[in-house]
């Protein structure tokens, strides 16, 4: 357990909040490995949140790319549609055993939210979420669930109101209310010990694949390929693969094109190093340190930096970082939902985007495994614009005179 992972990651925070810290620290060591916490999150995990989720082989597509064997790890069948919930629901247990009756979160698009709102109402801690008001604005269905699970979200109008800003916020509140509540951080990231945490909570993504994977083949895939925002879905995904010789793909938001603000690529020399948001990292910033704006399709992989440990083992050559535009993530998303009847999330149809792109090029005795971290239902309101622009558009104003 270290607080870095080479030059990244630590705990760069103002004094207020170590004694808050320190405590998540102490939880997170003694009281997580514990048989106890074990036991009943595997349990959570089963019959709340629906796991083992299938690993599914795609035939069809496998078929059709003539290349590797192509298999697809379901996160999106877990409740709320997608990988957060592991963690949000392993951090809200965590909050409960250490006797707080609250937790807060951040939010960005609203998934963070949405999972922690549930796991909150599951096991009934009260739960605040914040969320830059720009955000509230263009993600109202998310913030529409968070409500109905019992969430209060409070809008966040400091800097450019967005995800950061949410970050900040969030950070600044724990400092104040610590004693009766827990920060709920959403992917792998932040100050430590949080993204020690979060990739202990998502790495049964990685452990069910090998086991399922083991059990099918009778070996190892030669591929996983994850999207990568923060990194939650790739770490879970990779760490349990880590030592072994599998080749390791995270694939970014492309976006519009390789001009700062059309993309949020961090990893090959796009990113700066710097020190935002309690850690060190890769950052899309300008010279003074100023978080830059950045562009995807998908709302969960427009964040400016990315996980330390994701950093450092890109750097170290151990992951390969790859990044799909938004046209060829909407060319994705329809292939796999024609070909297989699975409709990616937009975040995870960058993975199932970079696996058309190399599938084809892999021998027949090669075996792919893309995590799709989450279900394609809650982006209907930008898929659908982007597809069938007039349609949906009349659909909403007729919707709205009603
Ligand atoms: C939030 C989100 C992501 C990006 O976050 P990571 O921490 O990089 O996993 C990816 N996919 C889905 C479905 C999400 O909701």
């Amino acid at each position: 357990m270290s607080k870095y992972f080479g030059q990244f990651g630590g705990q760069y925070t103002g004094e207020v909040l170590k004694p808050a810290l320190a405590e998540l620290e102490a939880a997170f060591l003694n009281i997580l490995p514990t048989e106890e916490f074990q036991k009943e999150y595997h349990i959570l995990l089963r019959d709340y949140v629906g796991r083992p989720t299938p690993l599914y082989f795609a035939e069809r597509t496998t078929k059709d790319l003539n290349g590797a064997k192509v298999y697809i790890k379901l996160e999106g069948l877990a409740n709320t549609g997608a990988h957060k919930i592991n963690n949000a629901l392993g951090q809200v247990l965590l909050a409960q055993k250490m006797g707080k009756t609250r937790v807060i979160a951040e939010t960005g698009a609203g998934q963070h939210g949405v999972a922690t709102a549930a796991a909150a109402a599951k096991l009934g801690l009260a739960c605040e979420v914040f969320m830059g008001e720009v955000d509230v604005a263009r993600q109202q269905p998310n913030v529409f669930l968070m409500k109905q699970y019992g969430a209060k979200v409070t809008p966040v109008s400091d800097g450019t109101r967005t995800l950061k800003d949410a970050v900040n916020r969030t950070l600044k509140e724990w400092a104040g209310c610590s004693s009766d509540t827990l920060y709920i951080l959403g992917s792998a990231l932040g100050p430590y010990p949080y993204p020690d945490m979060v990739r202990t909570f998502q790495q049964i993504i990685g452990q069910e694949i090998r086991q399922s994977i083991l059990e099918r083949e009778g070996r190892l895939p030669d591929m996983l390929i994850a999207c990568c925002g923060g990194g939650s879905n790739s770490i879970g995904t990779f760490t349990p693969f880590i030592n072994d010789t599998v080749s390791l793909v995270a694939v970014e938001a492309g976006g519009k094109g390789k001009h700062l603000g059309d993309h949020a690529v961090r990893m090959n020399g796009n990113g700066h190093l710097g020190i935002i948001e309690g850690y060190k990292s890769f950052f899309i910033q300008n010279g003074e340190g100023q978080v830059l704006p950045t562009h995807s399709i998908s709302a969960g992989l427009d964040y400016a930096g990315i996980g330390p440990e994701l950093a450092f083992l890109g750097e170290k050559g151990r992951i390969k970082f790859e990044s799909a535009t938004d046209t060829e993530v909407l060319n994705a998303y329809q292939y796999f939902a024609q070909k297989e009847g699975l409709l990616f999330a937009m975040e995870s149809a960058h993975a199932a985007a970079y696996a058309l792109r190399i599938v084809p090029k892999l021998t027949k005795e090669a075996i792919v495994c893309i995590t799709m971290s989450g279900r394609g239902d809650k982006d209907i309101f930008i898929t659908a614009k982007e597809l069938y622009k007039a349609e949906w558009i009349k659909f909403l104003k007729n919707e709205c005179e009603k």
